[in-house]
């Protein structure tokens, strides 16, 4: 049985990561989308919101299960007795940073392979930290977020610039 995890921070799941979340989940057996916890940056979404966004949008994928982790990537995935790591290529840009993380994980466990899948064109520019931006100015989200998602986001957002308007 062929089980991938597929880490980040997710925060928050935009319809690029949703696209690479079914094309692994009908390449393997079963996939945990692991959301990490021990982010050095402030996240929007607190972890349990994430994982809440998360099992909801994908609630119709029977092989995708949501779990959060913290610490090492390759100790979660030995907890989660899986054998793969998925991770999405946007640009060469992401690569270096990728194939050094791939290498480092393949020292310390051997057992786990990682895999790249290359983006959907249609979402090859889009990332969780544009779409923060453009919600923060109160531009339209629905070409990048599925519905639940969006609306969530606005609703975080207006709850900051109501706190930093006291
Ligand atoms: P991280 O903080 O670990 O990079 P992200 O949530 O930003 O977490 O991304 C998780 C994974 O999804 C990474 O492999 C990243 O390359 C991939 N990813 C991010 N945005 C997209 C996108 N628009 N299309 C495909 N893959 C993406």
């Amino acid at each position: 049985m062929t089980v991938a995890v597929y880490p980040g921070s997710f925060d928050p799941v935009t319809l690029g990561h949703m696209d690479i979340i079914e094309r692994t989940a009908r390449m393997m057996d079963h996939v945990i989308i692991g959301i990490l916890q021990n982010n050095s940056k402030t996240p929007l979404f607190s972890v349990g919101e994430r994982v809440k966004m998360l099992e909801e949008i994908t609630s119709h994928i029977k092989n995708v299960e949501v779990r959060s982790f913290d610490g090492l990537l390759v100790d979660f995935v030995h907890k989660c007795r899986a054998n793969v790591i998925v991770r999405g290529l946007r640009a060469i840009t992401d690569f270096e940073y990728e194939l050094q993380m791939a290498q480092t994980n393949r020292v310390m466990a051997p057992d786990i392979d990682t895999i790249f899948l290359t983006t959907n064109l249609r979402y090859s520019y889009l990332s969780s930290t544009t779409v923060k931006e453009i919600a923060y100015f109160h531009g339209k989200l629905e070409a990048f977020l599925h519905p639940n998602v969006a609306e969530k986001v606005r609703q975080k957002v207006e709850e900051l610039h109501q706190t930093s308007d006291m």
